[in-house]
């Protein structure tokens, strides 16, 4: 491996500026990380082409003085973004071959900004998942594995689990992720890295292909907590071809960056302790309510009642709202088509959704057709939707008490491939701490915050109030500086 391979987004844009290498050098020895790689099955799609040409763009701006805050980056994105000319397929056989005529506003504002595409990062099939094993490109693995021996294969969480991977095993400084309920927060803890999701809104949907619309949002995974700020900047912004982008100035994450939370209360939600989270994940959720008010932070009990019927009212929302979306794919205009020997459009429909969508992308299709029914609107959907507002006014409440708050991010570290593959309960559990904040739209982000017994990463998170990311940043860099993780996974493959 490299040792150009070490370096995050700070360090290369920095780097590159100031002339210690070319960005062509930084993007050569990505790529070969990427190609030796390929056990981990983190990329559906590689790019080295599109790579090396902003790389050698960002070589000649450097010489003609135009380089700009990205130039020399190489990224990977989630495969959830539309790329011009280059196969997007939302982790599903459903859009196998697709290649998008635009550009998503996000993957394009990153190349705008002079970063360079590695390629097309693997996922939960739609974004539905939290392992990545829902992919129709199969599983993507964890670099981490246990320490006891047993050599167990490991998920690195979903749905941006090739994100995850690529980020932790260094097949690239930094990646896109989404987060509906948690796929950038979860898969970062599980793999030891950093990722947050802004306030809803903050990022254009546009070209994002769509879960959940009112709760999709697109976010930054990368090493370190400036890294995330510097990616995030580049990727937010309003958009007018998003009718929920925020007409907002975006704010100079970057700059502002301090690792400071004096004078700053944190709350801890008492309704976060749940039962049947493992001691560890306690123990480290303790130390980092230490870290912070070592930090100059004042630690307060929060309630906030209603967080117990998050998980359910999640379950009937993105679900409706996935059964809505997902009607688009109907074999006339995008992707795949099935036209059966016998028969008519009915039958191309049906067989083309048969044999496009995966069992878990069904299974939320016949659920959310269901809670939308006419029969049972009002008893499922209409009600989740007014937990929904609970939950955002337990939120507002905790604010007039706190400015930020601490929870763990997941309520087990990484879990084994297969492990909980036939209980979809048990794997929608996962997303216990993650929902609220996508519920109610608000920042939040997960930092790594130590291993677990087993040796597996362990990340803590930290929400914060609507537009508030500068807060969650901070607070989170505070963190960083004194949870110290710099484990690294063994390059096994
Ligand atoms: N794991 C959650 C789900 O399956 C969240 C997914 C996401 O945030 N995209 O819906």
């Amino acid at each position: 491996m490299s040792a150009l391979t070490d370096l995050g987004v700070a360090a290369i844009r920095d780097g590159v500026a100031a002339g210690d290498f070319k960005a062509r050098e930084v993007a050569e020895a990505y790529i070969a990380n990427v190609e030796q790689g390929r056990a981990l099955n983190a990329f559906v799609v590689e790019t080295p082409e599109h790579a090396l040409a902003a790389a050698d763009a960002a070589d000649a701006a450097r010489v003609s003085g135009d380089l700009k805050p990205l130039s020399g980056v190489p990224l990977g994105i989630k495969d959830l973004f539309c790329t011009k000319g280059v196969q997007t397929t939302a982790g599903s056989k459903m859009l196998e071959g697709y290649k998008p005529v635009y550009e998503s506003t996000v993957s394009g504002n990153l190349l705008a900004a002079g970063a360079g595409m590695l390629g097309k990062l693997n996922m939960d099939e739609f974004a539905m998942g939290s392992s990545n094993e829902t992919s129709a490109f199969g599983n993507v693995l964890s670099p981490w594995r246990r320490n006891d021996g047993g050599n167990v294969a490991l998920t690195p969480g979903g749905s941006s689990g090739g994100s995850a991977t690529a980020v932790s095993a260094r097949l690239a400084p930094g990646v896109t992720g989404t987060d509906t309920g948690g796929s950038i927060r979860q898969p970062a803890a599980f793999t030891g890295i950093t990722g947050i999701k802004p306030t809803y809104g903050r990022c254009s949907r546009y070209g994002m292909v769509a879960f959940a619309s009112s709760l999709d949002q697109a976010g930054p995974m990368a090493r370190d907590v400036r890294d995330c700020a510097i990616l995030l900047e580049a990727m937010a912004g309003f958009d007018p071809k998003d009718s929920t982008s925020l007409q907002l100035d975006v704010p100079k994450w970057e700059a502002n960056l301090a690792a400071d939370v004096r004078g700053k209360k944190v709350g801890i939600p008492n309704e976060y302790r749940i039962d049947g989270v493992p001691a560890e994940i306690d123990a480290v959720w303790e130390q980092g309510i230490g870290w912070l008010r070592d930090a100059g932070a004042e630690i307060v009990e929060v309630s906030l009642p209603h967080t117990k019927y998050a998980l359910p009212a999640y379950y009937i929302i993105a679900p409706a709202e996935a059964s809505s979306n997902l009607a688009r794919y109907d074999g006339v205009r995008y992707g795949l088509r099935v036209q059966p020997e016998q028969g008519g459009l009915q039958d191309m429909y049906e067989a083309t959704r048969a044999a496009g969508f995966g069992p878990e992308v069904k299974r939320r299709i016949m659920i959310g057709t269901y809670v939308l029914s006419a029969g049972f609107y009002d008893a499922y959907f209409n009600q989740a939707q007014k937990v929904r507002a609970l939950i955002a006014r337990d939120f507002d409440n905790a604010w007039t008490k706190c400015d930020l708050l601490l929870t763990p991010t997941a309520p087990s570290a990484a879990f084994g491939l297969g492990e909980k593959m036939s209980d979809p309960l048990a794997m929608y559990l996962n997303d216990v701490f993650a929902v609220p904040a996508s519920l109610a739209g608000l920042p939040a982000i997960s930092v790594p915050a130590g291993l677990d017994g087993q040796g597996l990463p362990l990340g803590l998170q930290i929400i914060g109030k609507a537009l508030d990311e500068q807060s969650v940043l901070n607070a989170a860099l505070a963190f960083e500086e004194r949870a110290g993780f710099t484990h690294r996974a063994e390059a096994w493959w």
